[in-house]
């Protein structure tokens, strides 16, 4: 293992499975629709919410982990991929912490507590594909490209199964959502596959 990824400090979720013999070839991103990574926990540590994610990054960059990654963490839900249905088993979670998707209305901006009715306080919305959304922070991006490819490199995960939560469950799901530069990103993974797998 990497020391990057030796370093990051470890905090179990309540609910994770077996892989039942499954192989990590997925790595999956996710926003947490939420303001921050201690809510996260609070989630992944709730016994009503059933659901939970390998990795989390904070606004500042903070990562902790809370399912191991030879075990199966409840992050993916009803989802299929390339014609295989249900993702949980064969893939790396990630969470990074966003509020996602904002809403406008009379000049303020709402997110999603409460049927949108929630203040949104974070830093200033961007617009894209008609809606508003939670900006990334430089530096969080950063994080997620280096843990993202030190899990990419230590599975030798292929470029076209780094996915989102919403390719594999578009039905269902908007997360990492438009604010995420997404090409930038696979452009980061194929440079570190490099064709090597
Ligand atoms: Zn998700």
């Amino acid at each position: 293992m990497s020391e990057f990824l030796a370093a990051i400090p470890f905090y179990p979720a309540l609910y994770a499975s077996s892989r039942e013999d499954e192989q990590i070839d997925m790595l999956v991103l996710h926003y947490t629709d939420g303001p921050s990574l201690d809510e996260c926990v609070a989630i992944f540590r709730d016994p009503d919410r059933r659901v939970s994610c390998h990795y989390i990054v904070g606004l500042d960059g903070t990562l902790l982990q809370m399912v191991r990654d030879e075990d199966c963490a409840w992050h993916c839900g009803t989802s299929s991929w390339r014609g295989r249905e249900g993702c949980n088993r064969r893939s790396l979670g990630i969470e990074i912490v966003n509020w996602g998707r904002l809403k406008k209305e009379n000049g303020s901006f709402f997110c999603w507590p409460e049927d949108f009715s929630t203040p949104y306080g974070g830093p200033s919305p961007i617009a894209a594909e008609g809606d508003w959304w939670t900006p990334y922070p430089a530096g969080q991006v950063e994080q997620v490209v280096s843990l993202s490819g030190h899990l990419v490199e230590r599975y030798k995960i292929p470029l076209d199964n780094v996915v989102r939560h919403s390719d594999i469950a578009p039905d269902r799901k908007i997360d990492p959502g438009p604010a995420f530069p997404w090409v930038e990103f696979k452009a980061s993974m194929a440079g570190v596959i490099a064709g090597r797998w």
